[in-house]
């Protein structure tokens, strides 16, 4: 809503669209000049609490002059000891199930398949081969029941299938990549000193990065595996302890990744046997494609693979093919990309910037009313100068953009979540 003019101010970086400052700041300092380089690293914090912590950066020159999502990523040997990809098998009463009641089943819950070893949806979690402990913690977390996508997306993935998975935010996704995650890790030998992990996970955002492994870890914490969120933006400190410590489960940025990769001792993908990606065409919409694809290179080629993406465009789908396979299944749960059903939309065109202000301020306060309003609007800038105005007109707004600090990020998340702010931009 506020006008889309570049602003005076300019970037604080190049990238200034870049949404995974890990990815940003490896790329700034993959292109800067000698010089530039190393005032950017006499100040630059991470660096200093990474080495402060006896972590050294192992970028050498030449590397630096790579643009960081094509460096050569260490390689995994050729010859790979075996890893379980087989874990489910159907219990009788949904293997003995006729096809024409799988199909009614499905289409109960608006869920559409295709590709091969197609699995019937699971009804309740005790279908889905987990040991009790996982059942137990799935009870303590007060999740009852499958989700659509989790019916038929958890079996699947168990069943050691690649998946392309469509489905909307709120559906329960992440659990459904997360839960096989949890059985997959379960199934392969225990991870020796400095091994990197099991399970990978990679999403586009920060904010995504950190959701998907506190969602993870509301049931690892009851069970053994570890999972550790990797994303650029906070210093590496914990997040080098917390991979050097030993977890199961990464869930990261492609950028941050790359960084820590090319990092000496921090860790490696020589033990990676499941890979999701989620998000992924919003992960190509913001530039990963290079880095996503050198991560997956970098893993053994025999690996499950989980997509997820909203959207199918042509580089998605050239991605599905590279990273699936030819033998996938694919799940479609609802009508994905569509409006949600629950969600009334309204729009409204005005013939200038004047009108649409106009109309916003007047109307927002009846929107407060009706509960927390989220604003969006095109450049960084404009989310700065909308805040501005609405807090000089007494309205608790708050900022969300790229160019923040992780720490105002969070705060502003909170916020919001918190209601002590009405906006966010
Ligand atoms: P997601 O679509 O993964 O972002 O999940 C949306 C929300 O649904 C999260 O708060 C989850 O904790 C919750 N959720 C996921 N699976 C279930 C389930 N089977 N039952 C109840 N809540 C769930």
């Amino acid at each position: 809503l506020a006008p889309d003019e570049p602003s005076s101010r300019a970037p604080r970086r190049a990238e200034a669209d870049e949404d995974d400052d890990g990815f940003a700041l490896a790329l700034e300092r993959a292109t800067a000049a000698p010089e530039a380089r190393q005032r950017r690293d006499d100040v630059d914090d991470e660096d200093i609490v990474a080495s402060a912590a006896g972590y050294e950066d192992e970028y050498d020159d030449t590397r630096r002059r790579q643009a960081p999502s094509e460096l050569p990523l260490p390689l995994v040997s050729t010859s790979y000891e075996p890893f379980e990809r087989v874990a489910y098998a159907p219990p009788k009463e949904l293997a003995d199930l006729a096809p024409e009641d799988v199909k009614k089943r499905r289409e109960a819950l608006d869920i559409r398949v295709d590709g091969c070893n197609l699995i019937a949806p699971i009804e309740r979690f005790g279908q889905g081969g987990f040991d009790v402990d996982t059942l137990k913690a799935l009870k303590r977390c007060g999740f009852e029941k499958p989700t659509p996508i989790q019916a038929q997306g958890v079996p699947t993935t168990l069943a050691g299938c690649n998946v392309l998975a469509m489905a909307k935010t709120g559906s329960g996704k992440t659990l459904a990549f997360i839960l096989p995650a949890l059985s997959h890790v379960a199934r392969q030998r225990a991870l020796s000193k400095h091994e990197g992990p099991i399970a990978l996970v990679l999403a586009p955002t920060r904010e995504l990065a950190r959701q998907i492994s506190s969602e993870a870890n509301k049931i690892c914490k009851h069970l053994r595996p570890r999972c550790c969120a990797i994303y650029g933006g906070v210093s590496k400190t914990d997040q080098f302890k917390a991979l050097r410590g030993g977890a199961e489960i990464v869930v990261a940025t492609p950028g941050r990744l790359i960084d820590v990769l090319t990092m000496k001792n921090c860790t490696n993908l020589s033990r990676v046997t499941y890979v999701a990606l989620d998000e992924a065409d919003r992960m190509l919409d913001m530039g990963f494609e290079k880095a996503v694809r050198s991560i997956c290179r970098a893993i053994r080629p025999d690996r499950q693979c989980v997509l997820f993406s909203a959207t199918m465009p042509p580089s998605v789908k050239r991605l599905c093919r590279d990273l699936l396979g030819d033998t996938f299944v694919t799940i479609c749960v609802g009508d994905v990309g569509a409006a949600n059903a629950d969600v009334q939309q309204v729009a409204r065109v005005f013939v200038d910037d004047a009108a649409r202000a106009q109309w916003f301020f007047s109307t927002l306060p009846q929107f407060i009313d009706a509960g927390q309003v989220l604003v969006f609007v095109t450049h960084k800038n404009s989310v700065d100068e909308l805040v501005h105005d609405l807090t000089t007109r007494g309205v608790r707004a708050v900022g969300l953009h790229g160019d923040l600090e992780q720490h105002d990020r969070h705060a502003a998340m909170k916020a919001f979540k918190s209601e002590s702010v009405h906006v966010l931009v």
